[in-house]
């Protein structure tokens, strides 16, 4: 469910017309829902509430915008973060640094230094390596920070290819065959308290299954650590809960991932952290563009919106589907293929699909733009950054500023020897 809705024939974000929003802030743009966004903490929080002990980490990769963290501190949550950039932002945005975890295949000794600098809660290790590294660190700067090691468990999530994290050959944490004895190696530093096991298995995840089946093995995994005197008051769960993008697309309410989780964990006796990002975040955007043209095509006509794929990557990176709605719909239906104005065929949104008519000059919405959208932007094509605003019932504001190409080029330099 989310607050952008239909309203006398124009589509509203909360109580503000689509249309006004459009005249004021210019297109593309990204528009976000404080309320939808509020809705999200709050009902993924209350699937959890049959477990005793949780700490709830927005994943701050799928929405860095200090608002967005602002809200979600607010609502009670952490971040997982994954680069000193995220760290730094989790910290503006009013997010405890104890509620904090550092998440991450490769973080730096610089990276590891400013997390031990703010004292975050934990930190999320990935290999032997890297736990020994930050020991040394840590050491060196007379802390202890909490620790978990994040388990590679070998499922498959029945997710995209490059979204996909919990399999063998992934990059991510290590082998579960081999984490007992690496766990128990990195519990001999005096300067790393060792207290539990992270796992997660990837993202848009529509299934409860693999979740289940990682979940099974860290609980095993769990269990070998006490049976060999180690102490494991923790656990992280990881997030990748899927959102509903097309129609027919039903992924596991919080009720039902909650209720597994509980039924998976009841003896673990652990505090049992999440970090959730896309099921938060998702639904609470949408990215508004207005058409170009309508060009006609050797088959269905080509929508040309003024968004592209360097505002919205996840068509051309993930083959995504976001659903295309015109802002003030007239009843009457097209086929199309929706693209952008770059210089490529991978910026082109969708194919001969069938969308509720548009022509030159309409504003239409991208739904489900909330998370990995402007996060993921870039000034391809000599573009502006794509601005972002939140709604919030009748107030709005800019929370994100379209950064122009002239900004942009005057970071650049000529070397005098060019000349
Ligand atoms: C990306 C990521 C998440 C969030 O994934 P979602 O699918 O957005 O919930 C959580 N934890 C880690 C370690 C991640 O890399």
């Amino acid at each position: 469910m989310d607050f952008f809705q239909l309203k006398g024939g124009i589509i509203h974000a909360e109580n503000l017309p689509l249309t006004v929003l459009a005249e004021t802030y210019g297109t593309p743009c990204y528009i976000y829902s404080a309320g939808t966004l509020r809705r999200h903490a709050r009902v993924f929080r209350e699937g959890l509430s049959a477990l005793p002990k949780v700490h709830c980490a927005f994943a701050v990769k799928a929405n860095p915008n200090l608002a967005i963290l602002r809200i979600l501190a607010k609502e009670g949550y952490g971040a997982d973060v994954v680069s000193g950039g995220e760290l730094a932002r989790a910290l503006a945005a009013g997010m405890a640094a104890e509620d904090i975890v550092f998440s991450g295949v490769g973080k730096t000794a610089a990276e590891m230094r400013d997390g031990l600098k703010a004292d975050i809660g934990q930190f999320n290790i990935e290999s032997i390596e890297e736990g020994h590294e930050l020991a040394a660190i840590a050491a060196e700067m007379g802390k202890c920070p909490a620790v978990t090691l994040r388990i590679n468990p070998d499922v498959d999530a029945a997710t995209h290819a490059k979204i996909s994290t919990g399999k063998a050959e992934n990059k991510f944490g290590v082998a579960i065959d081999h984490a007992a004895d690496i766990f128990a190696e990195l519990a001999g530093h005096s300067s790393l308290n060792m207290r539990g096991v992270a796992v997660h298995i990837g993202s848009q995840l529509l299934s409860l299954n693999p979740l289940k089946m990682a979940f099974e093995r860290v609980g095993n995994l769990v269990q070998q650590l006490r049976e060999r005197g180690l102490t494991i008051s923790h656990v992280d769960l990881g997030g990748g809960i899927g959102v509903p993008y097309k129609d027919g697309e039903v992924p596991p309410s919080p009720a039902e991932y909650g209720a597994m989780v509980a039924d998976v964990t009841r003896n673990w006796d652990v505090t049992l952290m999440f970090e959730p990002g896309r099921v938060i975040a998702g639904n609470a955007g949408v990215m508004l563009t207005r058409v170009i043209r309508v060009k006609q095509g050797h088959g269905d006509p080509f929508v040309v919106v003024d968004g592209a794929m360097n505002d919205l990557a996840r068509p051309a990176l993930y083959d995504a589907y976001h659903d295309f709605v015109p802002v003030q719909p007239d009843g009457t239906n097209m086929m199309a293929n929706i693209v952008g104005p770059i210089c490529e065929t991978g910026d082109t949104f969708a194919r001969n699909r069938p969308i509720g008519a548009v022509k030159a000059g309409d504003l239409a919405i991208f739904r489900t733009a909330g998370a990995y959208g402007a996060t993921m932007a870039s000034t391809y094509n000599s573009r502006a950054l794509v601005p972002e605003i939140l709604v919030d019932g009748d107030q709005h504001a800019l929370v994100a500023d379209r950064i122009d190409p002239a900004t942009i080029m005057a970071a650049e330099r000529l070397p005098d020897w060019l000349d």
